[in-house]
């Protein structure tokens, strides 16, 4: 079934069996704030099956996110996530559905123009790469840009959860796996936010096909502004003596008390103090109730550094890019560290 105000795929009778089958009747719904508004048909059909659901009002960010405290606290047998392919960095229990949401919206037209672009400009191999919402379509848009004459890759993150030609907003491993085999790599997906990623990551020329806008746009410019504020907020992330760490409870997105640790450590070694804060969302009101610091080490997920540092009242670095900081030096910096979501293996405590 697709919602026919917004076209997203919801799987009512997926849903309907698997809970049947696993004898859930009380379900918890989570959907990013996009799509919450088109699940009251889906939740009148589940009722109408004599299921019991309940929609959780939270923000749901990615597969990283999943409300199992939520689910918990309120008696729910089951967890229906929408709007992504399934965990990101944790191992769901069973009672989790993930329900990808495909849109109907047509890509043909842009793929192809994206297609003529690139084969205008020279290259001749493309990666291919897609965000959830357009997965099911990726054999499509292979076939049109074959039939422009163009090479195609479609390569794969090594987390068995991804699909072929998967991106997440913080796996861009597929495209890191094949960048020294393709000439550039078209995303075929809403906005810039995913095919920045890829550029950052990669350092290659990567172009979207957005099949919400109808339009061909290269990210190019996002890139090297994101580049710009990486290395502005490493450099004032040097002058720090005090820092606030940053600990996300969504599941996906927390670190163990080790790696804290390990942080802690590593800071207090270069002369900065260390608070750690523990929090859902990250929210500027509550960093700034926090009090001041003059530096944040985001553990949580590492887009809010690259795309949303405004959110942070101080400069914020993330996991991998500590090992800047401890060297005081910014010669090498590679901005796919930025990605990481955890402390680089040669980084060792004092
Ligand atoms: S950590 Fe961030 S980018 Fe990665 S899946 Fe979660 S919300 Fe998306």
């Amino acid at each position: 079934m697709a919602c026919i105000e917004c076209g997203y795929l919801l799987e009512e009778e997926r849903i309907t069996k698997w809970a049947k089958r696993h004898g859930y009747r009380r379900l918890l719904i989570q959907a990013p704030d996009g799509i919450k508004r088109c699940l009251s048909s889906l939740i009148e059909k589940l009722e109408d099956e004599g299921l019991e659901v309940l929609l959780s009002g939270s923000h749901t960010w990615g597969g990283c996110d999943v409300v199992m405290d939520e689910a918990e606290t309120l008696g729910a047998d089951a967890i229906v996530h929408i709007g992504h392919h399934g965990p990101v960095r944790f191992k769901p229990p069973p009672n989790i559905l993930f329900i990808a949401a495909h849109s109907r919206v047509e890509i043909a037209n842009v793929v192809e123009e994206a297609a003529l672009r690139l084969a205008r400009e020279g290259v001749r191999s493309v990666g291919l790469l897609t965000t959830v919402q357009h997965a099911h379509l990726l054999e499509r848009a292979e076939a049109i840009l074959r039939d422009c004459g163009l090479e195609v890759e479609l390569p794969r993150s090594p987390d068995p959860y991804m699909w072929r030609g998967l991106i997440t907003g913080c796996d861009i491993r597929a495209a890191e796996s094949i960048k020294e085999e393709v000439d550039a790599f078209l995303v075929v997906c809403g906005g810039t936010f995913h095919a920045t990623g890829v550029a950052l990551a990669t350092g290659s020329e990567v172009i979207v096909a957005d099949p919400y806008a109808g339009k061909v746009v290269s990210v190019e410019r996002e890139a090297r502004r994101a580049m710009a504020v990486r290395l502005s907020q490493l450099s004032k992330a040097f002058e720090a003596r005090e820092a606030v760490v940053l600990v996300s409870t969504k599941p996906g997105q927390r670190v163990g008390v080790d790696v804290l640790r390990n942080v802690k450590e590593l800071l207090e070694g270069r002369g900065i103090r260390c608070r750690v804060l523990v929090v859902n969302d990250v929210e500027r009101s509550v960093l700034e109730d926090y009090g001041p610091a003059d530096l944040y080490v985001n553990t949580a997920c590492p887009r809010l550094a690259i795309d949303d540092y405004e959110l942070f009242p101080g400069p914020v670095i993330n996991l991998g890019e500590i090992h800047y900081l401890l060297k005081g030096d910014l010669s090498s910096y590679t901005p796919k560290d930025a990605f990481m979501q955890r402390l680089p293996s040669h980084i060792k405590p004092p």
